[in-house]
């Protein structure tokens, strides 16, 4: 591990003994994959079943990787986190929505962050994803250049109606506007939208970002393409750059369908990929600002690297590393301690409606072995330093 990253009284300074013995145990849990698979399924069946167990999810996954039910209850840990240099992204963590109803409400709780986070120097970005916004079959169909019913037609009117409200609302409030990359057959519908945002609300400098995901080996060139319109257009690109969270299902869906799966051979392939990705952008930051969202040291390390053989300063706004809230501290709090640009993701919602969301986490970190084994060895770490 990189030495910025070793100091483990400074990456858990928020936690208690007992918040600390809380992580300690979940990751453990976490780690044994059997468990995570049949606590799935049992949390699934409570949730449905209605049986009384959302206290029980509150008290341990929840509000280690949540920060609350409403935003107002995220506050308290928002402004914790800020006072050590980290800042927060509200994420509003409810998904697979797919009635019209539900978008339309999805876009009132963005508008409503915005005009939250307004003037709360601790909350620098806004964040939605594209399914929040319209049903993910529909962006296929677009992506794929299909002809849409008249219904259909209406429905994407309504779908680009609400990427327009909010990317304005940002731009008018000065907030930067981060957009979460989603599975390859919806993107490149999402990707034309979040261009034209980019075209009209991106003049002076980047306020709206699409995220690239760099487990796929295309995304390079989409990125040089992007830069060459950038420059020929007038406008700043600003990027979220992330490895990937869906690469199980990309690869599935490819293999049934006998496409070519638009994953990176290996690892090491991603790990190259994202890394370039990071120089490319740092090398354009005349017209680019780059969100590098990863738990992944090396790169996070490079990405420092980087900016201080450039003279780059450490707090440059075009600059900031992410995290996701309840893992990877160690980063988070070591680099803002140092002058870095750190936010992390802080999802929240209703507990039953953000159990997809802490599924997802819980598989991740089942199958990434790595990341666990070195979120316990952390927490082990610092246990032992307290004598806990
Ligand atoms: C702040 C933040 C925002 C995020 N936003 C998004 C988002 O909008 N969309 C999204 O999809 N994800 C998002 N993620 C999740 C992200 O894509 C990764 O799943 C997660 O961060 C793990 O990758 P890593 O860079 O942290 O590190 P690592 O643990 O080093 O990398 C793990 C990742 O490497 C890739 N990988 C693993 N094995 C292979 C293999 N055999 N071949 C090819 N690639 C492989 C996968 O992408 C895997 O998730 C976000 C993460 C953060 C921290």
């Amino acid at each position: 591990m990189d030495p910025i990253f070793n100091n483990t009284e400074n990456a858990f300074a928020l936690k208690t003994d007992s918040q600390l013995d809380r992580a300690y145990f979940l990751f453990k849990l976490i780690s044994n994959q059997p468990l995570v698979r049949i606590g799935t399924a049992v949390t699934n069946f409570a949730i449905k079943a209605h049986l009384p167990v959302e206290s029980l999810i509150r008290a341990t996954v929840f509000d280690h990787f949540c920060g609350g039910t409403t935003e107002e209850e995220c506050l308290s840990v928002v402004d914790n986190m800020f006072e050590k240099g980290v800042c927060s992204v509200l994420d509003y963590s409810v998904e697979g929505k797919q009635e019209e109803e539900q978008f339309d409400a999805t876009l009132e709780k963005i508008l409503k962050i915005l005009n939250f986070v307004k003037e709360r120097q601790a909350i620098p970005f806004a964040v939605f994803k594209p399914t929040g916004f319209g049903r993910i079959d529909l962006y296929e169909k677009v992506g794929n250049n299909e002809t849409l019913t008249s219904e259909e037609q209406a429905e994407w009117e309504r779908v680009l109606n609400r990427y327009e409200t909010v990317c304005k609302k940002a731009y008018e409030m000065d907030v930067a506007l981060l957009i979460d990359g989603e599975e390859s057959w919806m993107q490149d519908a999402a990707d034309a939208i979040v261009a034209d945002m980019m075209r009209k609300y991106n003049k002076e400098k980047a306020i709206v970002y699409n995220t690239l995901q760099m487990y796929r080996w295309d995304r390079m060139d989409y990125l040089k393409q992007l830069h060459i319109d950038a420059k020929a257009q007038g406008f700043h690109i600003g990027m979220k750059l992330v490895r990937g969270a869906y690469m199980e299902k990309e690869n599935k869906k490819a293999e049934d369908k006998g496409y070519k799966s638009p994953i990176c051979v290996s690892k090491e392939a991603t790990d190259e990929n994202f890394d370039t990705a990071v120089a490319y952008m740092l090398d354009n930051l005349d017209c680019m600002a780059v969100f590098a969202g990863t738990h992944n040291e090396e790169s996070s390390y490079k990405v420092a690297e980087i900016m201080k053989n450039k003279g780059v300063a450490n707090d440059d706004a075009r600059v900031w590393f992410g995290q996701l809230y309840g893992m990877s501290d160690h980063i988070s709090f070591n680099l803002a301690k140092i002058g870095y640009n750190v936010a992390k993701y802080l999802p929240f919602g209703p507990v039953r409606d953000v159990m997809p969301y802490l599924i997802r986490r819980a598989e991740e970190n089942t199958s990434v072995a790595g990341q666990t084994s070195r979120e316990l060895s952390l927490l082990k770490q610092e246990r032992k330093r307290r004598k806990i």
